[in-house]
């Protein structure tokens, strides 16, 4: 078996579940196959995550064309700078117009029905460095702004800069409903989180050998506030890292979650199923 194959199907889950945060666009096969093999072992909706203008374009166009879809749309914090700076180093000032420009179609497609959500946006200190922080924080405060004003959650991005994200959403107001996806921080945060009412979503990486620090937070974080997640075609569970992710291998770390929480599997999936639903509303 080579280690880029595709990992088999699981069990089915015996209550259905969402994937709160994919990436379909950046998957392998056709939108209807990765969903129908996501319905086969009950992971019935998946959250789709725009990343940039296009991005963002296509996740609204999949949802409004698939019921089990709902649709985040975003520049995400690595973007951000990308836009301001430019690839060929655009000038300052008609970067950030290029910046608000940018929000601006992301803030039309966040007033759509079956856009539920407003992220990936945060913070990133892991792929950009100092001199696309402002940016970053600029584009964050924006998104929190879009998310409030349409009633929409907030996705969370944030890879190494806990303290900087919790301190900006404690400034600007954090939304009513705000996921932390991919959470990454440790039990301490996890209460933190916890005491904001933010939710925390877990992916594949919770079940690598080393990521123990995760499995505590996972712990202290209350049963209503977690949801699972892929963040496919990345964070690929054990004992399949290293090969493609998909939304249908959703229940494998979703086990691993619930041994982690001392739960039954159906325990857990009906909380998440209940957390998903009320974090994005449908
Ligand atoms: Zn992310
Ligand atoms: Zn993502």
């Amino acid at each position: 078996m080579s280690r880029t194959e595709a990992p088999p199907l699981p069990e089915p889950l015996g209550v259905p579940v969402a994937d709160s945060h994919t990436h379909l666009d950046m998957q392998d096969g056709s939108v209807e196959e990765s969903l129908a093999r996501a319905a086969a072992v009950n992971v019935t909706t998946v959250i789709q995550v725009g990343c940039d203008l296009k991005g963002s374009h296509w996740a609204a166009e999949t949802a409004a064309a698939h019921p089990s879809v709902y649709a985040a749309v975003a520049l995400h914090p690595n973007e951000a700078p990308r836009i301001v700076h430019g690839d060929q180093g655009a000038r300052e000032a008609g970067g950030t117009a290029a910046l608000h420009e940018a929000l601006a179609e992301i803030d039309a497609l966040a007033a759509l029905d079956h856009v539920r959500g407003v992220g990936e946006t945060g913070l990133d200190y892991f792929r950009t460095g100092p001199e696309g922080v402002a940016a970053q924080e600029e584009s964050f405060r924006a998104h929190i702004e879009i998310a409030k004003r349409h009633g929409k959650a907030l996705v969370i991005h944030d890879r190494e800069a806990h303290a900087d994200v919790l301190r900006i959403l404690t400034d600007a107001g954090a939304p009513e409903r705000t996921v932390f996806h991919c959470y990454s921080g440790d039990a301490d945060m996890a209460r933190i989180c916890a005491d904001a009412g933010y939710f925390m979503s877990f992916a594949g990486n919770v079940t690598f050998k080393n990521a123990q620090p995760l499995r505590d937070a996972l712990v202290v974080a209350p049963l209503e506030l977690v949801l699972v997640e892929t963040d496919a075609p990345f964070l690929t569970p054990a004992p399949y890292r290293g090969r493609p992710n998909a939304p249908y291998l959703i229940p494998v770390t979703l086990r691993a979650m619930a041994a982690v929480k001392g739960v039954d599997e159906d325990t857990l999936a009906s909380a998440v199923a209940g957390n998903t639903a009320r974090a994005f509303d449908y």
